[in-house]
């Protein structure tokens, strides 16, 4: 049993950071509590692939308490966290209907991030986000839902418009899901839905005049080519202006008729950064000091998504996992360090490079940002990463057999339509009354 009257760490967010925090000060003279509104920590890099019928979403999912089975000094909460008291050193937490307050010696504040619609109201209201499981699972909904309206109109505009879907965003989330799109529909949908026959558009739109920015030019070209040889449509330099329930309006006047626009064009901090009563960063970040001590707060810590902070060349570290990761291991170590009045040290990321994969045999590979690697090999590369790096033996052997089965049938056999009132569908799921 953990000893009462130890420090207090409480830990806002069981994503990478908070999750790597904890595990640091796992076993060590502290008392944990982690505390997250979801009872599960979620593998983002394969979200796409819940969305795209691909994985069951308890394959990408874990439960926070297993993760610290047998951990004496750590305690997990299932709560919101809706306030903070940086004074008094105390959050607010509502769980099980009620609001609670929690006293901290120490806060790490790793809540992550949100979808960013940059203030365009009539994109919240008609796109789907790609944020968390509850959006993959909806959007799978949704994209299933269509198909199946599309298989009984005899509207073709309607039908059109059901069976075209704009992805939004030229990082890795939006190739990931315009690529998958492609080959639910090329090798399963096609098979299943042949009577009366319809075809499906997908089309990839990035406002910039490239895909994957900060890649190498070779490599974007290469995932241009990839995504092209799927069957996707490429929009470089197509802004979204307006988006309404029957389509979206481009700057240029274009407009394209969908019922489905997947929105991975931009993130922004989690909110909960307002409760640190600070001016902020870029995209609501908070900024830290190189220890990621949040300055002028006594005692509070941030890691992962909702921290800013430049490196050396004065940009400042990517929405990534490994930055999550290893600011949630550090911000746990120099709390540790600071009870043994020893110095904190600054953060110095170990970057491994990046990969983006686009489907079948098809991906592009940046390692160590020294080998560029696209196709197969990339593609291979991108696989095992993320079976090593997906948590728990479990799911690592579930995805695996699921990849394993996908790849030999081409099959994806997740394809049950399993709505649930408290998922939250937006406008755009709607039928247009008209056509009912
Ligand atoms: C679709 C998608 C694909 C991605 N693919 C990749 C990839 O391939 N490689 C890569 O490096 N990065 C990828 N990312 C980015 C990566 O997921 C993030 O950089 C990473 O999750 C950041 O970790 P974090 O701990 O800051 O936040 P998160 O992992 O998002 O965790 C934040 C946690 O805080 C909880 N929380 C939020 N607010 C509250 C509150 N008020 N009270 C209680 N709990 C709260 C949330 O429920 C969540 O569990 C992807 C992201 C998305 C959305």
């Amino acid at each position: 049993m953990a000893k009462p009257n130890r420090p207090r760490v409480i830990i806002i967010g069981a994503g990478f950071g908070g999750l790597y925090a904890a595990r640091t000060l796992a076993n060590q003279p502290v008392d944990v509590l982690l505390i997250d509104r979801r009872n599960f920590h979620t593998f983002t890099p394969l979200l796409y692939q819940v969305a795209t019928c691909g994985l069951d979403p308890s394959e990408i999912a874990y439960p926070v308490r297993t993760i610290f089975r047998g951990v004496p000094n750590v305690r997990f909460m299932l709560g919101e966290v809706v306030g903070l008291d940086y004074v008094g050193h105390v959050i607010e937490v509502k769980t099980n209907g009620a609001v609670q307050r929690e006293a901290y010696d120490y806060l790490i504040v790793a809540a992550g991030s949100v979808t960013n619609y940059f203030g365009m109201a009539s994109l919240e209201a008609n796109s789907f986000g790609l944020k968390d499981l509850a959006d993959a699972v909806v959007l799978r909904n949704h994209l299933l839902k269509q198909f199946e309206r599309a298989a009984w109109s005899e509207d073709p505009d309607y039908r059109d418009a059901l069976t075209t879907i704009v992805v939004v965003g030229g990082g890795p989330t939006g190739l990931e899901t315009a690529g998958a799109l492609c080959e639910l529909y090329t090798y399963v949908l096609r098979k299943e839905f042949g009577q009366p026959s319809f075809t499906v558009r997908v089309i990839l739109v990035e406002a910039t005049d490239r895909l994957l920015a900060p890649y190498p030019e070779s490599l974007q070209i290469a995932a241009i080519r990839q995504l092209e040889s799927l069957g996707v449509e490429v929009m470089l330099g197509a802004v979204i202006e307006h988006v309404t329930q029957d389509g979206a309006h481009l700057r240029d006047g274009r407009f394209i008729p969908t019922r489905t626009l997947v929105w991975a064009a931009g993130v922004k901090a989690s909110p909960i950064c307002d409760f640190l009563d600070m001016p902020l960063q870029r995209a609501g970040r908070i900024p830290v000091m190189p220890t990621l001590e949040v300055a002028g707060r006594n005692n509070i810590y941030a890691a992962g998504d909702l921290v800013y902070l430049e490196d050396v060349q004065g940009e400042p570290y990517p929405m990534l996992i490994p930055v999550a990761k290893q600011q949630g291991v550090l911000a746990a170590r120099n709390i540790l360090r600071q009870l043994q009045g020893e110095t904190q040290q600054p953060f110095a990321y170990i970057d491994r490079g990046l990969m983006a994969t686009i489907g079948r045999r098809r991906a592009v590979a940046w390692l160590f940002y020294r080998v560029q690697l696209t196709g197969y090999f990339a593609w291979v590369t991108w696989l095992g990463a993320h079976l090593i790096w997906l948590m728990g033996f479990r799911n690592r052997f579930s995805v695996f057999f699921s990849w394993v089965w996908n790849y030999l049938t081409y099959d994806r056999s997740v394809r049950i339509i399993l709505e649930h009132e408290g998922l939250g569908e937006p406008a755009a799921d709607r039928e247009p009354s008209a056509v009912e």
